[in-house]
């Protein structure tokens, strides 16, 4: 069944999570409103799937039951899936600047991937137990955290070396009915209005880290599990006019002694597989991070033409100014592009599952990790100081100060004064307040680090092929062509292979 994204709040009550925030205990988490831009954000991810309009985009039928789902609860299986999911995370940032609720998706085909792969190997029954779980978890329309970040500790040491085992979550204890886990996930999105988390490796393992890979599902208010976590957005404050009513928390969530019963459990020591699911959780959400940057891109296209237009400025007769808009422009579509090439050239997996392309993902979430703060710079740049200058909203009403600061907005005589302030303090809200800095630093880090991301694309890029190209055209690379190797030392043996005779005689 689809809810609504006031039935989503309201289900928020059916659960009674232990979250602090700003030092003190969260009595109700529907009802806290330095939550409510979180759980609106997330609310409309439920409100888009209900609306006729976007319900090709936002509803799927989820192929292994028939049964409709929430597009961010789908598993994906051609490449039009992962166009939908694209322009779906894109549409939902256009409203709320983060949707949040891809993550369920991200997480959810990345385990049915990796549940896959583990029983292709052991004969195991972990993929069907993963279904049952999917399949619950849709028919519920629920939203599901992605805790994969763990505290890490010492990043040089592996999880098993760690001197506090608390850094990486793992395996306290195996019973008959379930695992017991502890330690910490120290970014967790949206963390306190998840219904349940689905836990995941967070690195890489070695055998002597069997006890650290783990991937579950756990109820947000699982007994010995603690969110401590921070507003989201800008809750309360009056300039806020955008991130006070949309807006992202994140949570730490500390697991101590967590149960977990066997039919939510999906990996339990198969160390040999986190990787795989980590790089495939990594395709599915970069793969996201484009879409969702897009759309957060878009409103900063919109609003820096809006005010450019404000200022009596006419872009697209001003040289300057149409410059800056198309290098906005070129950034956004330049990494979006690499989302529809990925989706493109998806990748079936034996599951049946498609994944997006890799290096265009990789590719596009690299672009934008840096190029949001280029992209936060020609909207400043455009816009001039104001949006940082603007006496704030208690000033619009003073008798003494309001009709001589509305004189001094006035910029283009047909665009009323209060428009101009409106959009320089929706920039203001966006681009230069510390949900602007929030901005910045999900899109660098958020799905993984620059390096990460850099690492990826090394591993999976045809290096290869592309050597063999360069090589089949030099003379001496026509034996490569010929398939029997490379002539540069290092390539192919230490010495590199030799020459045919006739080649070495200059023939
Ligand atoms: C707003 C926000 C929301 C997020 N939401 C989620 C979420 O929902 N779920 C989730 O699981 N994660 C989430 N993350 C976490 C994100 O994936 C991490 O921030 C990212 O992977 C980087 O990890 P870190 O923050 O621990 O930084 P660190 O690992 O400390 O990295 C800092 C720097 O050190 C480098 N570094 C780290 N280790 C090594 C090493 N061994 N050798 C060399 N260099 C190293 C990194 O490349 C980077 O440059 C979120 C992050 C942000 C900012």
């Amino acid at each position: 069944m689809l809810l609504s994204g006031g039935e989503y709040r309201e289900s928020l009550r059916r659960y009674k999570p232990t979250v602090y925030l700003d030092g003190a205990l969260v009595e109700s988490v529907a009802d806290e409103p330095r939550l409510a831009p979180g759980v609106a954000a997330v609310g409309e991810t439920y409100n888009f799937a209900k609306d006729t309009r976007h319900r090709p985009l936002m509803v799927a039928t989820e192929q292994s039951s028939g049964a409709e789902a929430n597009r961010f609860l789908h598993i994906n299986r051609s490449s039009e899936d992962l166009l939908h999911k694209l322009e779906a995370v894109r549409l939902v940032c256009q409203r709320v600047g983060c949707a949040q609720r891809y993550l369920s998706q991200d997480a959810l085909n990345a385990i049915y991937q990796a549940t896959h792969r583990i029983d292709a190997e052991t004969g195991g029954e972990l993929h069907q137990r993963f279904l049952a779980y999917l399949h619950r978890v849709q028919a519920e329309d629920l939203t599901l955290g992605a805790a994969m970040t763990d505290a890490k500790g010492d990043r040089s040491k592996r999880p098993h070396e760690q001197s506090n085992s608390g850094a990486y979550v793992h395996i306290r204890e195996r019973r008959a009915d379930g695992i017991v886990i502890s330690g910490t996930k120290a970014i967790v999105t949206g963390a306190p209005y998840m219904h349940e988390l689905l836990v995941m490796p967070g690195r890489n393992m070695v055998e002597a880290d069997a006890d650290f890979a783990v991937c579950c599902a756990v109820p947000i208010d699982a007994k010995g599990l603690t969110v401590i976590t921070r507003p989201a957005g800008r809750p309360g404050e009056d300039a806020a006019i955008f991130s006070g009513r949309y807006g992202q928390s994140t949570g730490v969530c500390v697991f101590e002694d967590v149960f977990v019963p066997w039919q939510c459990v999906f990996m339990a020591g198969e160390w040999q597989h986190a990787q795989f699911l980590i790089q495939a959780y990594a395709g599915h959400h970069r793969h996201s991070c484009i879409g969702a940057r897009a759309g957060f891109g878009d409103l900063l296209i919109g609003a820096a033409l809006m005010m450019a237009e404000a200022n009596g400025l006419d872009a697209g007769g001003n040289n300057n100014l149409r410059e800056r808009m198309v290098e906005l422009i070129k950034i956004v579509e330049g990494f979006f592009a690499c989302g529809v090439a990925s989706s493109t050239y998806a990748v079936a997996d034996a599951s049946g599952c498609a994944e997006p392309e890799r290096i265009f993902a990789n590719v596009g979430k690299l672009l934008l990790s840096t190029q949001i703060y280029d992209m936060q710079r020609i909207a400043h740049d455009l816009s001039g100081g104001l949006i940082v200058a603007l006496p704030g909203p208690a000033e619009d009403h003073n008798p003494a100060t309001a009709a001589k600061l509305e004189e001094l907005w006035q910029g283009r005589d047909e665009i009323p004064a209060e428009r101009r302030r409106d959009v320089a303090r929706f920039l203001g809200d966006i681009t230069a307040s510390d949900t602007a800095g929030w901005y910045s630093l999900i899109s660098l880090h958020g799905g993984g680090s620059p390096a990460a991301t850099s690492m990826e694309i090394y591993r999976s890029y045809p290096l290869e092929d592309k050597v063999a190209l360069v090589e089949g055209l030099l003379d001496r690379g026509l034996m490569a062509e010929q398939g029997e190797g490379s002539d540069q030392p290092g390539r192919c043996c230490d010495d590199g292979c030799q020459a045919p005779e006739k080649e070495k005689d200059g023939a």
